[in-house]
């Protein structure tokens, strides 16, 4: 992918196939899906990208509503940098309930 390094191109790749360890996770160790705290709805990819309302002010250039014109029309640089800032959101404001966010570096969990 031109213009990301290795790293955000498997965060890029991880994304666009829904499947990111920060949302699955949960099918390894038994435990509970992890829900959105803001939203108390299940945690998904789809979900922190296109619809929770707690990032609506930083998902600047997100005016898409489905994944596939997402990763189609909005440059790959902006979808990182969105996840970076929610990523910082989310350790701040710790609206992930099922983990102990301290104790990781949340951009493993992509
Ligand atoms: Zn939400």
């Amino acid at each position: 992918m031109s213009g990301l390094n290795w790293r955000d191109s498997v965060v890029i790749n991880r994304l666009q196939i829904v499947h990111t360890c920060l949302t699955h996770y949960y099918l390894l160790s038994g435990e509970d899906q992890p829900e959105c705290a803001h939203c108390k709805c299940p945690l998904t990819v789809k979900h922190l990208l296109l619809e929770c309302a707690a990032f609506n002010n930083i998902r600047l250039n997100f005016t898409v509503s489905a994944m596939k014109e997402l990763f189609d029309t909005v440059d790959m640089r902006h979808i990182i940098n969105f996840i970076k800032d929610i990523s910082i959101f989310i350790i701040v404001f710790n609206l992930l309930v099922s983990f102990q966010l301290q104790s990781f570096d949340i951009t493993n969990f992509f």
